[in-house]
Formats: structure tokens, C-alpha cells, sequence
């Protein structure tokens, strides 16, 4: 077999690299930068904000505990307040709380224009100083025996090769802590496909308010987070394998095909598809802790507060492990946002939602700029430097 061009071009060394530009590998990458680390961010699609943005999902979950008190502030504070900036949604004015006025379930949470949002981002990660790589695949960690060299890349250059200090897995999948031997679990998802719809009954609507979030209301096909709706006998999805990637995106455009006729030639339109798969859970690291989300859970190694979006969190807080982004054996790589070590349930829940991927994705950004800036292992970042590496809500 000739296998020419394998030899990968050598594109020289970064402090920190990112893969992933979803919201964990934006927090990463803005937060290692800031740290003073060169610092590049490598995605494979050319927008950023990954599930938040490309994935359609366009609900900022709560920053907030449901009564009233802020529970994480930094990077995801700015983000939260960038996602309506340049948009027609707007942020609650305060931290919801037990105020007279409340409404019932109001939360310090958003939508946002996915679209918006998403150029905002660019901006806002070379703001920062970190380089950006778009339409690139991070295929694989070069390791020499517990410390990550860099990764492989694949795009339209052909093979390259970026040193690296530090690497963060933003990937949402886990790819490159799995193909570095790192121990990882996968998740089990149910079939939910979300496209962005108007009606031609808005268009009244539109005329009078003005409000063009009519051209993006979801129109979800398949199963709620709970499983409401799984088509009965299907197989869930629980293999990180590109044939059930492909299962899930092709059964999600069938379902919508359904819905589609339904609805009647006419009506409406669909304004936009997903462009990657909505898979809640793909894939996650076993850290050298877990993060259970117990209700007041505390740890030494701290990584900040968060609380728990779901109706039944109201009130609840965690902290976060910074154990939980890495795993024993490897000195430089650290994991950020949807795959941190959280068991399916509890923990990845309130773990993989847009607030709390910020908030692990600046943790692991300030780490990986220290791991990469001091020579030390993710064991010694935890021993010594977790007052750099903690975020606290202002
Ligand atoms: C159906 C559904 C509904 C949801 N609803 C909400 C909600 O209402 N509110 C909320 O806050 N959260 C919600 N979530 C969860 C939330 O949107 C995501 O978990 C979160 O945005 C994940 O962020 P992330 O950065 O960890 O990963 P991702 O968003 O998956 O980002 C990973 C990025 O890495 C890139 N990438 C992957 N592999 C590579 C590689 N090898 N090389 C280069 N780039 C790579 C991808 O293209 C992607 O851009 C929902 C999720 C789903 C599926």
C-alpha cells in the first residue's frame, strides 16, 4: 500500500492547544491565553460554539441557583452576555431570587441567536490572543510514554504535526484523551433530532413585533431529555462509532421528513439544520475523581460552584473537583466541558450544560497554561496552583 503524504508537516510549537471550539474549547482557549500561553484552537467544523451554536441548541442554561444567587461567574458571565449582545434577546436584569415579583422558575438563563452568537465568538477568542485553526480534525496525540508532544492534524495542508505543552480535549467526544489511552465511558443517548422552523402564521406576527426569533423556533423530532418520545424498539445510541453517528442523523432527517409532510406544503419553512449530531452524551473520561453532583458537595481541589438547571435543582450546589478533568498517568493533558468525568446521571446532567462547559473549560485553560508554562503535571497544577486554576462566581 503506498501510503504517501503520511509524513506529517511540523507546524512548530504552541504552549497550549485546543481541540474543540464549542463553548468548554472557547473558555480553554481565551482562559489559557490570558494566562500568557500561545495558544491555538483547532476545529474541525468553521463556526465556533459547537452544539450551542452549530448544533442549533440556542438556550444558555442558568448561571444562576433558582433563588436568587449568582453560582459562576467568570468566562461564562461574559459569554452569557455576549450571546444576546449583538441579538434581540435579552438577560433577566437580576439573579431571579425570591423577590415579589418573581415569576415562577425564572432563572439567570437565556436564549440566543445561534448564529450571532457564533461570529461573536470568533471575535471574541482572537480578542483574546489565541490563534484559531478552522476546518482541521485533530486526529491524534502524539504521547511519549505519560506526556502528550502535540497532535496530528488532518485539513485541506494535508498532515500536519503542533507541539505542544499542554493539550485540552474540548471535543465533546473525548477523541484525543481515548486515543491517548486515557480510560473513558460511553454515554447512552435517545433520538433527538432538532431543526430551526418559522410558520407562515408567524409572519403576521413578525409584521406586528418585529421579533424575527419567529425564524428560529425548534422544532424537536424524536425523545425529550428523559426519553419522552424515543421511537419504541429502537436501539439507543451508545456507541462513539462514525456507523452511529450516521444512524442517528439519518433517522433525525426522516423524522423531520414525517413532521415535514404533516405540516403541509405552505406553511412554513425550515431555516436551519443541525450541523453535527445531537448527541448528548457521547463520550467522557474516568478522572481521578468523579463529579457525582451531590447537593453541597464540597472538595479541596475546587474548581468553583455551579447549581443544577433542572426544575428539581432549584437550591441545589456543587462544587466542582478539578479531578474530575483529568486522569491519573497523564502529565498534560486535561479534558473540558461535555466529557469530564461525571457518571451518566446526576453528574453529567449538570455537568454538560453550556454554563458549566464554560466554567470547566476556563478551569482546564488556566491549568494546561500552567502545566505548559511551568512544566508541571496535571497532579502538580492540583498540588500547587489550584488558587490560579479555581474560578469563583464574582
Ligand atoms: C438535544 C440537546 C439539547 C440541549 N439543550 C441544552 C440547553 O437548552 N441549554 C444548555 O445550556 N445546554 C443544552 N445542551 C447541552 C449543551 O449544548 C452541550 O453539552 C454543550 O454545548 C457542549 O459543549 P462542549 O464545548 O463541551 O462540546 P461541543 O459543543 O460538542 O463542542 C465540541 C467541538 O469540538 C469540535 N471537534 C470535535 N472533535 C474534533 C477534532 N477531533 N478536531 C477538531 N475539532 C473537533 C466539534 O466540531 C465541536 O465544535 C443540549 C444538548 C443537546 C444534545
Amino acid at each position: 500500500m503506498d501510503m504517501r503524504g503520511n509524513d506529517p508537516t511540523n507546524k512548530g510549537r504552541y504552549d497550549v492547544i485546543v481541540v474543540g471550539g464549542g463553548i468548554a474549547g472557547v473558555a480553554a482557549a481565551v482562559s489559557s491565553a490570558r494566562a500568557g500561553a500561545k495558544t491555538l484552537l483547532i476545529e474541525k467544523c468553521v463556526n465556533l460554539g459547537g452544539l450551542a451554536t452549530t448544533g442549533l441548541i440556542s438556550w444558555y442554561e442558568p448561571l444562576c441557583d433558582g433563588q436568587g444567587k449568582q453560582m459562576i461567574g467568570g468566562i461564562a458571565e461574559e459569554l452569557i452576555k455576549l450571546s444576546v449582545e449583538y441579538g434581540l434577546d435579552s438577560l433577566p436584569e437580576r439573579w431571579g431570587g425570591n423577590r415579589p415579583d418573581r415569576k415562577e422558575n425564572e432563572r439567570y438563563a437565556t436564549h440566543f441567536s445561534p448564529t450571532i452568537f457564533s461570529v461573536a465568538l470568533d471575535d471574541y477568542v482572537l480578542k483574546s490572543g489565541a490563534q484559531l485553526r478552522f476546518d482541521t480534525w485533530a486526529t491524534y496525540p502524539v504521547m511519549d510514554g505519560s506526556k502528550c508532544l502535540g497532535v496530528v492534524t488532518e485539513s485541506v495542508n494535508g498532515r500536519e504535526f503542533f507541539e505542544a505543552g499542554a493539550v485540552v480535549d474540548a471535543s465533546g467526544d473525548a477523541s484525543v484523551m481515548d486515543r491517548a489511552g486515557v480510560p473513558c465511558v460511553l454515554g447512552k443517548n435517545y433520538m433527538s433530532y432538532i431543526a430551526h422552523y418559522y410558520d407562515t402564521a408567524d409572519a403576521q406576527k413578525l409584521m406586528e413585533t418585529k421579533d424575527t426569533r419567529v425564524f428560529r423556533k425548534w422544532m424537536g423530532v424524536g425523545s425529550d431529555m428523559e426519553g419522552n418520545g424515543h421511537p419504541e424498539g429502537m436501539k439507543l445510541f451508545d456507541e462513539a462509532t462514525a456507523e452511529e453517528l450516521t444512524r442517528f442523523m439519518v433517522v433525525g432527517k426522516q423524522k423531520l421528513l414525517e413532521r415535514i409532510k404533516q405540516k403541509g406544503k405552505n406553511n412554513f419553512d425550515i431555516t436551519t439544520l443541525p450541523y453535527m449530531p445531537q448527541f448528548r452524551t457521547i463520550r467522557r473520561i474516568v478522572g481521578k475523581c468523579d463529579f457525582p453532583a451531590i447537593d453541597g458537595m464540597t472538595c479541596e481541589d475546587s474548581i468553583g460552584w455551579c447549581g443544577d438547571f433542572r426544575p428539581k435543582g432549584i437550591g441545589k450546589h456543587y462544587q466542582l473537583p478539578f479531578g474530575a478533568l483529568y486522569s491519573e498517568g497523564f502529565d498534560n493533558l486535561i479534558a473540558a466541558g461535555r466529557i469530564i468525568s461525571a457518571p451518566q446521571g446526576d453528574g453529567w446532567e449538570v455537568s454538560r450544560v453550556i454554563p458549566v462547559c464554560a466554567l470547566t473549560g476556563e478551569a482546564a485553560g488556566r491549568a494546561a497554561a500552567i502545566s505548559a508554562l511551568k512544566g508541571a503535571t496535571m497532579d502538580e497544577v492540583r498540588e500547587r496552583y489550584m488558587e490560579q486554576v479555581r474560578v469563583q462566581a464574582e
